[in-house]
Formats: structure tokens, C-alpha cells, sequence
């Protein structure tokens, strides 16, 4: 694996820097509580260095879900380097596009699930949900069907942190204190059978899911609903993977209803998962799918709807004007980096090895399943939630923020911990020793745990 290691030291020492990031700057999803920082200069494979020199392990995919292809890749920065000298930039409004978008769009759309053979660029996930929210009312507009405006989405879903992206996210504290957010998004609850008796008071997870979906559906009226967002797996709700019977029973009922299906695959596509599209792996048969991190694997910001041939038709011809779009819709060298990736996502077979990485997180991590604050641990693909609680019976959550910390103080290990889940998603090139390494440190850290989670 050909990887950059020429890369001069940091700009000022390791203090200067840690000092200038709290005096400047904003982090996003920051906790103003915490006057830890970790400024991280320089990456290779799956690990990465901080401007001490501190070398860590990266099981998070860059700390975000994004580093398919792991860092450093001399291969991506190559590309990066003849598109730059070639063309920079330029926009892609109106008539004009660029030659790596459009081989981009074409690559993607053999790649994507049937019919889906219609792409529109943005700059990352939050945008690219936005833009799916907006194709999906404008379909309905233009097909006479101007009523057809709420979206469903799910408690505890993560779609972004724009406006639009951020009603249509389950998290409670993205709304509070910002005022209005976007009209007619209901929410339903999501597939959680690991807590199925207090969500769903014994029903049979799906069955109760479809009740509630049709009863909303109902009640809003279906002619007033344009679409219903989903991730196939829930990413940032701690790995939540739905029954088998769950998205295609979901298909039907919003098909009968005609109500648009949008897959955000914006974690799970590329692999991360264990398929390029897990959305098809898992029945959605969506008409929009909203892609981004491993499209680039991190190395520019880049997202894209990928649509149905009749929507994009609708939305953006037979005379329709499309008033939406980014200055960097299509940007030439992110679509170059993209490219780049793709090609090793497949010379490398890195979708399939995720399923690989996954048998040894399994393996690895069994010594957890004897310990009592351990709830569950979920795989998909190269993918690990592992639910934590004060005890078995009870089941109460016990928050997994400090064993985030204790894994990166004690261990070197990056991982993140969302509410009471602690997540695993390393790059697809993560060896099985390293993934040995990051298993054990969280047995460790995890057996190590007191009741309250410190
Ligand atoms: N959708 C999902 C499922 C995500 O996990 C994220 C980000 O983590 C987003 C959308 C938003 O993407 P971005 O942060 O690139 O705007």
C-alpha cells in the first residue's frame, strides 16, 4: 500500500497549536466542557499522529466514518495533484460540467441499485439530504401533487446538521435553541429489537413498526407525505441493525401509498457495511440514495443523490428550471479523487473485506460478552456498536463517553462513543492484528468500568 511519508512536521509545537485551537476555533459537534484537544498532523494505513508525536490507532474511519482506503494513500494524492494541474475548478451550473464529474456520475450510476441512474453533486452529507428533501417535494409538485410536503424520518436517526438535515435527525439536542426547524417532518420509531420489550411493550419489532408507520401515515394523510428517510442501518443511533423483514415490508406499505423511499447511505455505502449499497442488500429498492464520506474516503468533502431516472427527469427537465445547487456541485477534483477511490475500493476488494474485518471484531471481541456491563455488541460489516449498561436485568443505559477517552489515554486507540454505544468504524485496510489490538483495548478498558461508566 503505497502511502505519503515525506510530509514535513507540524507548523509550531504541539502546545502553540493546542492553545490556538482553543482560543479560534469552533469544533463542530463540540462539548464546550472539555479543554482536552488532540491536533492531529499526519496519517498512514490506519494510523495517525498527533503534533506531540503521539501515535494513535485509528478505528473510526478518520474518527468519522469516512477512511475507507485508510490515510496516506499516494494514490488518491496523485490524482489530487494532476487534477489540480488540469483544472482546478469549475462550475457545473446551468450548462456546464467537467469531464471527472460526469465519469464520476457515470461510475456511480453503474454501481448504484437499479434504476437509480441520475446523480447530483454536493459538497457532503448534510447537503446532500437537503437536496434529496427538496427532489422529493419537487417531484410531487410537478406531478400535480403540491400537498405531498411532510417527511418521515425516525427518533435517534442522524441526517445531517443543516436545517433541513437537522429537523429530519432524532436527536433532540440538535433542535433545542435555534428556533423553527424545517415544516412537516413527523418522526416514527426506529428498529431497536435489542430493546424491543420497553419500545414496542412485547410486539414483534417489525410488526409494531408498521403499525406506527401506517397509523402516522393515516394520520397525516397520505397525499399530504412526499417521502420517508431512512438509514439502512442507523449509524450514529449505535449501530442499529434492522430485522431482515423490516425495509421491504416498509417498501410496500409506502409504495401502496405512493410515497418516496430516501436510503442514507451516507455511513453505510462503500463497504463500510459490507456492500456498496446496503440499502439493496437490505430490500429498500429506495428512490433516492444520498451518498458521501467513503465517496472520497475522506481525502475531499464530497456527496451526491443518486436518483431515479424519472425523478431527476421531473425535478430538472421538460422544462422545469432547478433552482438548487453548491458553487462546488460537481467539483473537478473532488470527482478526481473519487475516481481515484473507487479504483481501489475495487483492485484492493475492500467492500468485501469488510465482511472479513467484521468475523474478526466478532472473534475478538467475545471475551466482552461474559462481562455484565456489556448489553449487546452488533456487527455489520467492518462495522461495531457495542451497547453498554449498568446491569443485564435493567438494561439502563451507561453513557460510553469515558471509555472513549480511557481507550484513547490508556490504549492510543480512536474510537467513538455515541450516547451509551461505543462505535468501531476502522478503515477497510485495518489488519487483523490491529483489529486484535483495538478489541483488546476495549476489553480492557470496558472490564475496567465502575457502575456509573467511569
Ligand atoms: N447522514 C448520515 C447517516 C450521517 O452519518 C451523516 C454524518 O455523519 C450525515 C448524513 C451528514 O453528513 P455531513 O456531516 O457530511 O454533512
Amino acid at each position: 500500500m503505497p502511502i505519503v511519508n515525506d510530509v514535513p512536521a507540524a507548523t509550531r509545537s504541539a502546545g502553540d497549536l493546542e492553545e490556538l485551537d482553543r482560543r479560534v476555533l469552533l469544533h463542530p459537534h463540540q462539548s464546550g466542557a472539555r479543554n482536552e484537544r488532540c491536533v492531529v498532523v499526519r496519517g498512514s494505513g490506519c494510523t495517525v499522529w498527533d503534533a506531540h508525536g503521539t501515535e494513535l490507532l485509528d478505528v473510526m474511519g478518520g474518527g468519522n466514518w469516512v477512511a475507507q482506503v485508510g490515510h496516506g494513500r499516494t494514490e488518491l494524492a496523485d490524482a489530487a495533484a494532476r487534477q489540480l494541474g488540469r483544472l482546478e475548478y469549475f462550475t457545473g451550473f446551468d450548462i456546464f460540467s467537467n469531464d471527472q464529474s460526469l465519469e464520476l456520475a457515470e461510475r456511480l450510476v453503474r454501481r448504484a441499485p437499479d434504476g437509480l441512474d441520475r446523480v447530483f453533486f454536493t459538497n457532503g452529507g448534510s447537503e446532500a439530504v437537503e437536496s434529496a428533501i427538496k427532489f422529493a417535494r419537487l417531484f410531487h409538485h410537478h406531478r400535480g401533487q403540491p400537498d405531498r410536503t411532510w417527511i418521515l424520518s425516525r427518533h435517534y436517526a442522524y441526517h445531517g446538521s443543516t436545517y433541513g438535515s437537522g429537523t429530519a435527525t432524532g436527536i433532540p439536542g440538535m433542535h433545542a435553541g435555534i428556533g423553527l426547524g424545517l415544516p412537516h417532518v413527523e418522526k416514527v420509531s426506529p428498529p431497536y429489537p435489542y430493546r424491543a420489550a420497553e419500545l414496542y411493550g412485547g410486539a414483534e419489532t417489525t410488526d409494531f413498526l408498521l403499525r406506527e408507520l401506517a397509523e402516522t401515515i393515516d394520520r397525516i394523510g397520505p397525499g399530504n407525505i412526499a417521502a420517508m428517510i431512512g438509514e439502512p442501518v442507523m449509524g450514529g443511533a449505535g449501530i442499529l441493525v434492522p430485522p431482515a423483514d423490516y425495509w421491504p415490508r416498509v417498501r410496500e406499505l409506502l409504495t401502496r401509498h405512493g410515497i418516496l423511499l430516501i436510503a442514507d447511505e451516507v455511513v453505510t455505502a462503500f463497504g463500510r457495511t459490507g456492500a456498496w449499497f446496503d440499502s439493496a442488500a437490505r430490500g429498500m429498492a429506495a428512490d433516492l440514495v444520498v451518498i458521501a464520506k467513503g465517496l472520497t474516503s475522506g481525502y475531499a468533502p464530497l456527496g451526491a443523490v443518486l436518483l431515479r431516472d424519472d425523478i431527476g427527469e421531473t425535478v430538472a427537465g421538460g422544462g422545469n428550471y432547478l433552482f438548487h445547487g453548491h458553487t462546488y456541485s460537481g467539483h473537478p477534483t473532488a470527482c478526481a479523487i473519487a475516481l481515484a477511490n473507487l479504483d481501489l475500493l475495487e483492485r484492493e476488494e475492500l467492500v468485501a473485506r469488510a465482511g472479513t474485518i467484521g468475523q474478526w471484531f466478532r472473534a475478538a471481541l467475545a471475551p466482552l460478552s461474559g462481562l455484565p456491563q456489556v448489553g449487546e455488541v452488533r456487527v455489520a460489516g467492518a462495522t461495531v456498536g457495542v451497547e453498554l449498561v449498568t446491569d443485564q436485568d435493567s438494561r439502563t443505559p451507561l453513557m460510553a463517553g469515558a471509555v472513549a477517552t480511557e481507550l484513547r489515554h490508556a490504549h492510543r486507540v480512536v474510537a467513538r462513543d455515541y450516547g451509551n454505544t461505543l462505535v468501531m468504524a476502522p478503515p477497510l485496510v485495518i489488519t487483523e492484528e490491529q483489529v486484535g489490538r483495538a478489541a483488546a483495548a476495549l476489553v480492557d478498558v470496558v472490564a475496567r468500568l465502575d457502575a456509573d461508566g467511569t
